[in-house]
Order: structure tokens, then C-alpha cells, then sequence
């Protein structure tokens, strides 16, 4: 089972645009897909179709172990994958679990009792380095981190790496940063093309060749509650995300080639 979390604690740079189309792409491509929306926000739920306001359980009960990951997994028929959803209450977690024993540990146990129900698991981050994130890390398997290619973009990088070397080292030895995605990509810009060239000097194969543009149908599809794949499957925002599942598919197999000779 994968487990990828989706992270980068810079706002607003495609983490949940990235969760919801993935999924579903991913999905589209015969992968039993979950999606586990760890954002009070709440925006990937909505952008699934799930609505958050009247959720009677969500991540946050399975957080501070009130409840299973099954006991709260929704469906989502219009999307076609899976979702643990979150609300406004998630963010109460993070004060109740101060005191709590492995508290870190808290998403990675719930995972492991899905019993390798699902292909991948994706894990939507809030844009903070916060124990909720923590618990994502420890969780996963591999990271995805999405950037948009702008000036301030390396700099929030080197906090989250560092983040990401001491949950290595003290909580998830086998975390791995899968790869960095360029989102909101706008191939006019010559600052855009200028940072995306030091993000491949920087770190090589890590960069995802997909690039996600700037693409208007990928802001308008979640105020339908709906992937884009099922909004405007013709767009290029949704020929890009179908390109990226697709990639992540093949660089699976190729770990596994690499692992077993
Ligand atoms: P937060 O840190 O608040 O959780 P985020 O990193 O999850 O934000 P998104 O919510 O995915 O970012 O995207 C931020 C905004 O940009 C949203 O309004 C979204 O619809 C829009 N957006 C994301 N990616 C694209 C894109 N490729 N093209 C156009 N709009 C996009
Ligand atoms: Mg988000």
C-alpha cells in the first residue's frame, strides 16, 4: 500500500487541488484510491462532494482515537474513491493530543488496520508544520511536495526537508520524498521557467517531469464538488493530473524492479 503525503506548509499551493484530482485519476486508472483530508479547512472533502457541515464523524474522532478510519470513510460516488473527511473540529485535535502518548503515532496505527484495503492512500496536509502534518509523515510511506515556481519557493523549502530528516530519523526511518511537483505552472513566466530549472539543478530525477498549469477548470470543479476529471475531462488540467497518476504508477514499478533485482 502507498501512502503518500501530500505536503508543504506554504498556503495555497495546489496540496488539495493535487489530493482530489490525483485521486481521482488515480482511480480512473483501476487503483482503489482513499483520500484522508487532514486540513480543518475541510477542502478536499468539499472538493470530493462531501459536505462538511454536517459530518457527524470525521478524521478528527479516528485522531483522538474515538473511532476507526472504516468507522468514518465515506464514498465518494461521484469521484470514485474513498474519503476520510475533516471539518473545523480537526483543529481541536492538536490541543487534546498535547498530553496523549505516541501521539504521533495516531494516523499510522489507524492506517495499518485498513488491512492493505486500498492501492495508495493519500494524505491532504494542512498548510502548517504541525503535529497533524507529523502524523502524516509518520504515516507515509513517500512524500509529495507541490511548489508553485516562484522567488520564495526554495526558501520554505529547506524547513519542510528539515522536518522531513527528523521524522526520518526519530519516527518514520522509511520516509522518502517521492518527488517535487510544480503546480500552478504558467509557462509565460520566465521567473516560473527560471525557478523550475534550479528546482531540477537542485534536485534531479526528484522533480516530477509532470507539470501541473495554471488551468481555470481546476478552480471551478470543486465548487461543484467534483474532481475535474468529471467536470471537464478534456482540460489540460485534467490531461495533466491523469499524466501525473500515470507517472506515479510507473515509478512504482520501478521501485519494486529496483528492490527485488
Ligand atoms: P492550503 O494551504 O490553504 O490548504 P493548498 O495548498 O491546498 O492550500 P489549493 O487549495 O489546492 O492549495 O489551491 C489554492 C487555490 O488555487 C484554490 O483556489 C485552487 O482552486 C486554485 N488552484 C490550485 N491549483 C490550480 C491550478 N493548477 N490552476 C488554477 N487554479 C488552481
Ligand atoms: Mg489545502
Amino acid at each position: 500500500m502507498k501512502i503518500l503525503a501530500i505536503t508543504n506548509q506554504k498556503g495555497g499551493v495546489g496540496k488539495t487541488t493535487t489530493c482530489v484530482n490525483l485521486a481521482a485519476s488515480l482511480a480512473s486508472l483501476g487503483q482503489r484510491v482513499l483520500l484522508i483530508d487532514l486540513d480543518p479547512q475541510g477542502n478536499a472533502s468539499t472538493g470530493s462532494g462531501v459536505d462538511k457541515a454536517h459530518l457527524k464523524l470525521s478524521i478528527y474522532h479516528v485522531l483522538i482515537g474515538e473511532k476507526s478510519l472504516q468507522e468514518v470513510i465515506v464514498k465518494s460516488e461521484k469521484a470514485g474513491f474513498d474519503i476520510a473527511p475533516s471539518n473545523r473540529e480537526l483543529a481541536g485535535a492538536e490541543v487534546e493530543l498535547v498530553n496523549e502518548l505516541a501521539r504521533e503515532n495516531r494516523l499510522k496505527v489507524a492506517i495499518a488496520k485498513l488491512n492493505h484495503a486500498y492501492d495508495v492512500v493519500l494524505l491532504d496536509c494542512p498548510p502548517a508544520l504541525n503535529l497533524v502534518t507529523v502524523n502524516a509523515l509518520t504515516a507515509a510511506n513517500a512524500v509529495m511536495i507541490p511548489m508553485q515556481c516562484e522567488y520564495y519557493a526554495l526558501e520554505g523549502l529547506s524547513d519542510l526537508v528539515n522536518t522531513i530528516k527528523k521524522v526520518r530519523a526519530h519516527l518514520n526511518p522509511a520516509l522518502e520524498i517521492e518527488g517535487l511537483l510544480r503546480t500552478l505552472f504558467d509557462n509565460r513566466n520566465m521567473l516560473a521557467q527560471q525557478v523550475s530549472a534550479q528546482l531540477i539543478d537542485h534536485f534531479g530525477d526528484k522533480v516530477y517531469q509532470t507539470v501541473i498549469p495554471r488551468n481555470i477548470r481546476l478552480a471551478e470543479a470543486p465548487s461543484y464538488g467534483l474532481p475535474v476529471l468529471s467536470y471537464d475531462k478534456s482540460s489540460k488540467g485534467a490531461v495533466a493530473y491523469l499524466e501525473l497518476a500515470r507517472e506515479i504508477i510507473s515509478k512504482q514499478h520501478v521501485n519494486k524492479e529496483k528492490k527485488h533485482g
